[in-house]
Order: C-alpha cells, then structure tokens, then sequence
C-alpha cells in the first residue's frame, strides 16, 4: 500500500533514459551476431522511441551457454539467503528508479503512466520482493519410511529457463516469470516480446549492477519464431515458462516434448463477468467496464463477456455505455489519462475486424468500435449487446476495448454460458446473495473467481488456467515447484 502510494506520487521525466539496446549475454551489451537491429515503436504517437538489436539462433547458442555456465557455477551454490539478498538489492534498484523504468514502459507498451504507476510497476516490485523473501525457505522434508534409514527430500533447480513474455504486460508478467526462477537458483535467459523489449533490457542493467553474477540473467529480444523457437528446441535449456496466445503455447508445448523440457502455459481468455439481477448494478458495472477496457482490453483475464440477468439487461447495457464514454483517451503522460492505444497496427485492425465480424453476426454495437485520429493504435471502447453465446464475439479472444454482453435467465444458465469457451482463465460474479456466489465459485470453469469484485491480481495466490488459458501455475508456491525438482535421498542408517 504504502509503496503503491510513494510511486503514485513519483514524477515522471521527460528524460527518461533509453537503455543500452544491445542484447544482455554473460554480463556484456552486445550487438547481435548478425549485425540486424529492429525498432520500438510508441504505440501512441508511431514514433520510433528505440532501435533494438535483434537476436538470432547464434546469440540464443551464447546466452544458453552464459546461463549454463553460470547455473553450474556459483548462482545455485551460493548461499541461499544472498540470492535474496541480491535480489532485494534489485528491487531497491527499481523503486529509486521508479520513475524512468514506468515512463519507458508506458512508451514502450502504449500504457496511460497512471496505471503503470498503479499497477505494472508495484506489481513488478512486489513480486521480487515476495521471491526474494523465498529464496532461502525452500525446504526439503524429513520423510519417516523404516528405522535403518534417514530419507529426506531436497528441491534442486531445474536449470537453464527459457522466460518467453508477452507485450501486455511486459515488466509484470516478466518478472513473474524472473523473479521466481532466480530465487530457485536457476539461470534465465529471457525473451521479451520483440514490441515491448526495453523494460527487460533496462533491468537486466538494473540486475548487473545489484550484484546479479554474470549468465545469470541473460536477454535476447527478437522474433518469437526464431528466438523462441530457438529456446524452445535448445537441447540445454530445461525448462520453457511461457505467456502468450494459445497457437504459439501449443507450438511451444510440441516442441519442448523433443527433450522432454518442462513447461508452464499462461495462455488466453475468454473471461465471463456474470451480473445477477440483485447485484449492487453501480459497483457491478464500474468493474465490469475496468475489467474490459483496462490496458485498452489487452488483457488475459478481461472481463470480455458481461453476462447480465434478464430484468437488469437493459440498465446494464446503458451503465457500461456511459462508462465506456466517459473513459479519457489520449496523452499517456497525463495522469488523467484512463485509456490507451492497443500496442500495434495489426492488433488495431484485427480487433476493428472483430468489430465487423460482430456487426455482421447480428449483435449491436452500442457504442465506439472506431479507430480514434490518424496517429497511433486507438479505438474507441466498444459495447455490444444482444450477443448469442454461439457468436465468435463471444467464444473468440479479441484482446482489445471490445465488451460483449450477453442476456441469461437463471444460475444454471448463467453458469452454462459462462463455462462454454475454450478457456478457463478468469471469471466473476455479482450477487447480493452469499450461497449463489459460493455456487457459482464451486461451478465456475476457472483459475481466478472474484466475487462482487473483479480483476486483482497477487503474486501470493496462485494464477493460471486449463484448456486454451494453459498449463500450470504461476505465483505462491506454486511457481517453487515448477522451478525445482524435488529429490529423494536414503541414507542407511546401519553403517
Ligand atoms: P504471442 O503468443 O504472439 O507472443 C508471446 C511471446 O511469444 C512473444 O515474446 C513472442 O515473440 C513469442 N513467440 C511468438 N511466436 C513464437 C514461437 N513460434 N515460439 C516461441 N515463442 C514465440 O502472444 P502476444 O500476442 O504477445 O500476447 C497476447 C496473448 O497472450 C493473448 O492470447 C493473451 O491472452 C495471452 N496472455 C496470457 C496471460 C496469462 O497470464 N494467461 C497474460 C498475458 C497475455
């Protein structure tokens, strides 16, 4: 809270500074072996903000050599508790330069500053600090089986980790990836997404200079297929944590079966936010329209279905329109600022082609569901109504400021429409009445359930899904285990 607080308050610059857009291998900036470079692009303005050097296949071969040798080196056999400690050196890094780190990632991303300040950056911070925390409390236990033997278990690193994030989210999500691994004792060598690469490079910077030993820590943006698929089919990296779409999850998960890697899938949704006809219809609709239009709809666990009881469609529809209206659209450096440009132009076009494939399936388009001015990636937050369950406005992730909202009778209804999507991320659910929210809890297809709320999310509890939302869990404990192997040993007793 009180960190929350401190960075709301944080001025941003107008300097922010740039980082070194080279790749980060063993501790150096480095060019790419080719020579190629690529450009970031503020979604906002069009503007090119940087020019990255863009990996390939031979700098993949060097960063998972660096992260290997640093994993058989001194990162896993230091003490534990100065693993944590480097790693708090890392977010004490972050909060003093809070600032400049959130000003690049709301360029970088298209982010309004405000909810960078509010939420990607705390977050970010939060997350390292609550991994650090666990770095030296990964335990084994004492394991009674006979009399003649000692047996115990230990929780080992699982090694060199592939980290593949997404533009989203990227500061975030990336270090919801980083920071457990690291605290396990593995080795990373992360792969931003090629839209959004300098937050990671600039903590990457940030790291080194915590005292983060060299390899550990190892950077290489670029093209997902050839950077990713480079990792992907490393026959020494062992273990591939991934967030993106479903297709490139799937790809991902057929290619690590070649050595058997370990994987964890934070992928799509589809999320169901379910208003009954006793709800509290301001809070509900408040946090309906933030739960879609928050990162301008990019994000996984949107609240993209607003399901809405009979009696109470029709005032639903109005209060989410109105709300979808008065959301402030335009300089991200303005606090004021609620909502910005989808992070590229063929994000933009592929939600305005959802907007006509909606039109053309027979729902109503209330409002928005326009490109905004010539420069930059904005839409207009769109609401339709009179949404059928079948219709791919429904059943198909559209990433973007595009709500559908969908009329059910009773429970069971409500529960058959908001389980019937391949996804099975997030859901929500808005009730006066405590029993049909813990039914619907009980019932719900998914990962996260809020009740009479929507959207938070803490890296204490755990976060994922199944089906097309993926495999595994990230957060808590959960990501302890992914990251270690637990091992058995005997020890006999008897001399
Ligand atoms: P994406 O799958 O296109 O890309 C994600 C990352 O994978 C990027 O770094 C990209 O370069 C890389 N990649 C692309 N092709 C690859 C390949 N063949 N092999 C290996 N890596 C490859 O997804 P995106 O468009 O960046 O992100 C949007 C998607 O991510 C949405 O579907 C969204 O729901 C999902 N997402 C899920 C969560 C979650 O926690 N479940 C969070 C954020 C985003």
């Amino acid at each position: 809270m009180s960190l929350a607080y401190k960075l709301d308050h944080a001025e941003t610059r107008a300097d922010a500074h740039i980082p070194s857009k080279l790749l980060l291998i063993d501790g150096r900036h480095v060019a790419s072996a080719s020579g190629r470079t690529f450009k970031s692009i503020n979604p906002a303005t069009e503007e090119v903000i940087a020019t990255v050097a863009e990996a390939g296949e031979a700098d993949v071969n060097r960063a998972v050599a660096a992260a290997r040798r640093a994993f058989e080196g001194r990162w896993r056999t230091m003490r534990a508790a100065e693993r944590g400690h480097i790693l708090l050196r890392l977010a004490d890094l972050m909060t003093r330069h809070a600032d400049e780190i959130a000003r690049l990632e709301s360029l970088d991303a298209g982010k309004p500053i405000a909810g960078v300040l509010r939420q990607d950056l705390p977050a970010a911070i939060d997350t390292l600090t609550y991994y650090a925390g666990w770095a030296d409390k990964i335990l084994g236990e004492v394991v009674p089986t006979r009399d003649d033997a000692l047996t115990y278990t230990m929780r080992e690193p699982v090694g060199v980790v592939a980290a593949i994030v997404p533009w989203n989210f990227p500061l975030m999500i990336g270090m919801w990836k980083l920071a457990p691994a690291l605290a396990c004792g593995c080795t990373v060598v992360m792969k931003p997404a090629e839209l959004t690469s300098l937050s990671a490079l600039r903590i990457g910077e940030l790291a080194l200079e915590a005292g983060l030993p060299t390899g550990v820590l190892n950077i290489v943006p670029g093209p997902g297929r050839v950077v990713g698929d480079a990792l992907v089919n490393h026959p020494d990296v062992d273990m591939v944590t991934f967030t993106g779409s479903p297709g490139v999850g799937r790809g991902i998960m057929r290619g690590a079966a070649g050595s058997f890697k370990r994987v964890s899938l934070e992928l799509g949704g589809k999320s169901a936010n379910v208003i009954f006809d006793d709800a509290d219809l301001v809070a509900a609709t408040r946090a309906a329209a933030s739960g879609i239009f928050f990162n301008a709809g990019q994000v996984c666990s949107a609240g993209s279905r607003v399901l809405v009881q009979e009696k109470v469609y029709d005032e639903v529809v109005e209060r989410l329109t109105q709300r979808a209206r008065s959301l402030r659209m335009g300089d991200l450096s303005d606090r004021a600022t609620s909502l910005g440009p989808v992070i590229s132009e063929k994000q933009m076009n592929s939600i305005l082609d959802y907007v006509d494939i909606g039109q053309k399936e027979g729902a109503t388009l209330v409002t928005g569901g326009q490109r905004v001015g010539e420069r930059g990636y904005f839409i207009s937050p769109a609401v339709f109504a009179n949404v059928e369950h079948e219709m791919r406005i429904s059943q198909e992730e559209i990433f973007g400021p595009v709500v559908s909202v969908i009329k059910f009778k009773d429970e069971d209804d409500a529960i058959r429409i908001a389980n019937g999507t391949a996804f099975s991320l997030a859901a929500g659910a808005w009730s006066k009445d405590i029993g049909r929210l813990q039914r619907f809890a009980k019932r719900a297809k998914a990962g996260t359930v809020w009740l009479n709320t929507y959207g938070y999310t803490n890296v204490r509890l755990p976060w994922g899904g199944s089906g097309d939302s993926g495999l595994g869990r990230e957060h808590g404990t959960a990501a302890l285990e992914h990251f270690t192997e637990p091992k058995a040993v005997w020890l006999n007793l008897n001399g």
